[in-house]
């Protein structure tokens, strides 16, 4: 497969056969991690255009059902390690019909820019007259109008919060996918990159029809014709609110609580009854488990209703809903469309927004910080204004928010009610161990790396000791990075079997001699091999006081038992660097 490298600084490009690295770490981020290395200087500064950003597919991307996800790399000015993050729409389809399997951006533009890439060519625009605008939502509009191709083009942008470098600005794609963790969207800001426009009238060479039907067709009917995935149409993920709830599994209050008494008011069920208005799909999915909803608003008086969509699902309600005592849907819908256009991960605004409530609560902070704002939990108009000015950063304080709750406590105290782990705002679960070693261990942090929250309520039915936990924990995440090399969407993993994933691929005439477990622990270790070279070591965290104060799904947590499971992780870790 192809490589695109874009170089910023010179407005030039070149395009690369990189069958070496497609051929033994297949795609998405085991060619991702690749790339990576090779492009990024050690230790650079992860807010210069020296922080190179890597967009990479996978071979079975647009040729299998839910094969449509693409993974970014890059140095996180987040966490000052590893970034990585995943979206789908329509930009996987994009990026392969234009003939490539990863693209490297290198460098910044003097000037904004926005990058059309077609087929063979790139165009270096000129962004002055779209930076600065409000609203991811009207740069989309803006450049639909301006680029060909439509259907089958997808169009990346950043808001004004990667333009003013919130070092948890998102990347919006094709108005409802988001790359959301770990800061992407302030790298594209410190590049002066604006938006990619990129589309693609190239095929998808099957060597076999008949055994590529055949593999295709086994996959679309476990997907489409078993219950396999229906709950993500039906319900989607917001369909977790209520359980977690009553399994004190939901983070409320800055984890002051873990249920929160308005759970009803924003489960999937009641977002499904009242708000509901469509469900839409990444190019290539039968499922469409993006949810939609629509908010009448009344506009003013003489006039009827402004109706306001935006997409939902869980992680977005627990960030902006529980997390901040939020207790009504319409309120946490304005919340999410206000990250949403100002191009935020939902997720660490949720994070920083509940430190910041808890630390004016305990005094740590005050009106002078704020300007004004008096934060309590389940205000939601004051949170609509203190995201504006985490956006803006007018002062001192809101440019701490802007750097993360990490940071902001470090100045202002209150770490020990600091939701990150390992650098990066948690997930909506307080399930239990596995969920808090599986995000301080994961390579980027995140919830879906191994599915520790999953883990812990196995072990609520069948009991496990500490090292078959770490052992689980492990295995998950070489078989994520794996999967992630493929870029399946990782709601469809259940479907795809080593046996099923084998046949797919042969179909279209790639095939491996190695397993796919020893491929995966391969990238694994790349990326821990990145991390290291960057500063990062699993003895240097701390699990906050605050995970141990409130009870779990698995009871009260035993710092000394979670401390002693990181070091039987750490430990496998070193081994798997050193060999
Ligand atoms: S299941 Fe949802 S996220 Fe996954 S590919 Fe389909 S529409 Fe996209």
């Amino acid at each position: 497969m192809d490589v695109l490298y874009i170089d910023l600084d010179r407005e030039e490009f070149k395009i690369k056969d990189r069958h070496d690295l497609f051929d033994r770490y297949i795609g998405g981020c085991g060619v991702g991690i690749n790339l990576l290395q090779e492009n990024c200087p050690g230790g650079v500064d992860p807010l210069s255009p020296g922080n190179p950003i890597i967009f990479a597919i996978g071979p079975l991307t647009s040729a299998f059902p839910t094969c449509t996800k693409v993974a970014a790399m890059f140095k996180s000015p987040l966490t000052g390690e590893l970034g990585e993050s995943y979206a789908g729409g329509r930009l996987g389809p994009s990026i392969r019909f234009a003939g490539y399997g990863a693209i490297v951006i290198k460098g910044g533009a003097e000037n904004p820019v926005y990058l059309s890439i077609h087929d063979d060519e790139v165009f270096f625009n000129d962004a002055r007259s779209i930076w600065g605008i409000s609203s991811s939502y009207t740069v989309g509009k803006i450049l639909r109008r301006l680029e060909p191709a439509p259907g089958r083009r997808s169009i990346i942008r950043i808001g004004p919060a990667g333009e003013n470098l919130v070092r948890y600005a998102n990347v919006n794609v094709d108005t409802f996918r988001h790359f959301g963790r770990l800061g992407l969207g302030a790298v594209f800001g410190c590049k002066n990159l604006k938006a990619i426009a990129i589309s693609g009238s190239k095929d998808i060479i099957i060597p076999d029809r008949k055994e590529y039907k055949e593999a295709y067709q086994e996959l679309y009917d476990v997907i489409v014709n078993t219950d396999s995935l229906k709950k993500y149409h039906d319900y989607g993920t917001t369909i977790n609110v209520n359980p977690l709830n009553n399994i004190k599994g939901l983070p409320t209050k800055n984890l002051k609580e873990s249920c929160f008494e308005y759970a009803e008011n924003i489960s999937g069920e009641h977002f499904a009854e009242n708000f509901l208005s469509r469900h839409k799909a990444c190019t290539g999915c039968p499922v469409g488990c993006i949810h939609i909803a629509t908010l009448q608003i009344p506009f003013s008086e003489g006039f009827e209703f402004e109706t306001r969509i935006m997409p939902y699902d869980y992680e977005l309600i627990y960030a902006l809903g529980s997390l901040l005592g939020v207790p009504m849907a319409e309120n946490v819908m304005h919340l999410i469309e206000k990250v949403d256009h100002l191009g935020l991960d939902a997720m660490t605004t949720g994070t920083v927004l509940s430190w910041a409530t808890e630390a004016y609560e305990e005094h740590l902070i005050s009106k002078q910080d704020t300007m004004g704002l008096a934060f309590s939990w389940g205000d939601s108009r004051t949170y609509l204004k203190a995201i504006d000015n985490i956006v803006k950063q007018p002062n001192e304080f809101y440019r701490a928010l802007a750097k993360g709750e990490v940071y902001a406590s470090e100045k202002y105290g209150g770490e020990d009610f600091a939701l990150a782990l390992g650098g990066l705002g948690i997930a909506g679960y307080h399930t239990g161990k596995a969920n808090i070693v599986g995000h301080i261990g994961a390579p980027r942090h995140g919830h879906l790396d191994n599915a520790g929250y999953s883990l812990d309520q196995k072990a609520l039915k069948k009991p496990m000791t500490p090292e078959e936990m770490v052992d689980r924990l492990l295995e998950e995440d070489y078989w994520r990075c794996f999967v992630n090399s493929l870029v399946i969407c990782l709601f469809a993993r259940g479907v795809y079997t080593e046996e099923r994933v084998k046949k797919a691929m042969e179909s279209l005439g790639i095939e491996t001699e190695r397993s796919f477990m020893e491929i995966g622990e391969e990238i694994f270790k790349l990326k821990y091999k990145f991390k290291t070279q960057e500063g990062f070591n699993l003895q240097d965290f701390n699990v906050p006081r605050r995970f141990f104060e409130t009870e779990s799904s698995s009871g009260m947590l035993d710092e000394e038992e979670i401390t002693h499971m990181l070091g039987l992780y750490r430990k496998r870790v070193d081994a798997l660097i050193e060999d």
